[in-house]
């Protein structure tokens, strides 16, 4: 019998319906090239498989490999690895990502793939649902860091909620499967831009004044911008608007 692993984000999902169905949201066919992020017992990869060109499946437990070999997939590649210390450079062609993430590390994951590659296309990920609402949100309640980084890099959606009775063993939360389109909009520099979006954020109640005076003079910013902007708050400027603030601080 094999035994779970919470350490490991082990959460399985076996209903044939539901896996035709997040291939689906993440439109693979037959001349994609797909990495896939936590095989588990291979129930998504044998999907990926039949509805991919190839499939290169990461997995940290290696307790997993028999198993994974034994469905003796002919275009999957196994690899019995930490995905979080893989090279990504070493993926010269385009690729898809499609994957139901182990739930403790999904942010680190999605943000790996988004900053060492720029060679992903899309990615269609299971995460957990409430996860899923923040990288979705429009300015609101919900919007953060996350949000306005997804919305740089391309359009994020929810596409289903997956409850959690879906999974074996079951988690405690309910899930959602998001889908990214990366689509390179803006032409500025992806780790200095999450760097200033951070800085914008770092205390949620303040103004853009207070938060970005901690990296940049305040002579500065009240040169750049008027004054109304800098009474708003992170929260409450768009993707475009965060992207055109960024220039103007470095513009100049
Ligand atoms: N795809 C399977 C399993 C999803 S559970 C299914 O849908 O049924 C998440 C899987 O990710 C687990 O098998 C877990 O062992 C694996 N995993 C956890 N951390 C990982 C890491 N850092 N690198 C690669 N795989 C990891």
């Amino acid at each position: 019998m094999f035994n779970f692993k919470k350490k490991f984000g082990q959460n399985f999902l076996t209903d044939k319906n539901l896996l035709n169905a997040i291939v689906k949201d993440g439109e693979i066919n037959k001349d994609d090239f797909v990495i896939e992020i936590g095989a588990g017992a291979g129930a998504l990869t044998e999907v990926l498989s039949s509805n991919a060109d190839r499939v290169v499946a990461f997995e940290i437990d290696s307790e997993l490999k028999e198993t994974l070999i034994a469905l003796n997939l002919k275009n999957v590649t196994f690899r019995f690895e930490d995905f979080m210390k893989v090279n990504l450079e070493e993926f010269e062609e385009p690729f898809k990502v499609v994957a139901n993430l182990p739930y403790y590390i999904t942010t680190p994951i999605i943000f790996k793939l988004l900053e060492e590659s720029d060679k992903m296309l899309s990615l269609t990920v299971m995460i957990q649902k409430e996860v899923a609402e923040r990288m979705v949100a429009d300015p609101s309640g919900d919007y953060g860091v996350l949000s306005v980084m997804l919305a740089f890099y391309g359009e994020a959606k929810i596409t289903r909620i997956v409850k959690r009775n879906m999974f074996y063993p079951e988690p405690n939360v309910d899930s959602a499967v998001v889908t990214l389109k990366v689509e390179k909009k803006y032409d500025i520099d992806k780790k200095d831009f999450y760097n200033f979006v951070k800085t914008a954020f770092s205390m949620r109640r303040k103004t853009l004044l207070n938060n970005l005076s901690s990296k940049y003079p305040k002579e500065k910013l009240k040169e750049v911008f008027n004054e109304e902007f800098l009474k708003r708050r992170a929260e409450s400027l768009t993707i475009d608007e965060f992207v055109d603030a960024y220039k103007k601080l470095n513009e100049k």
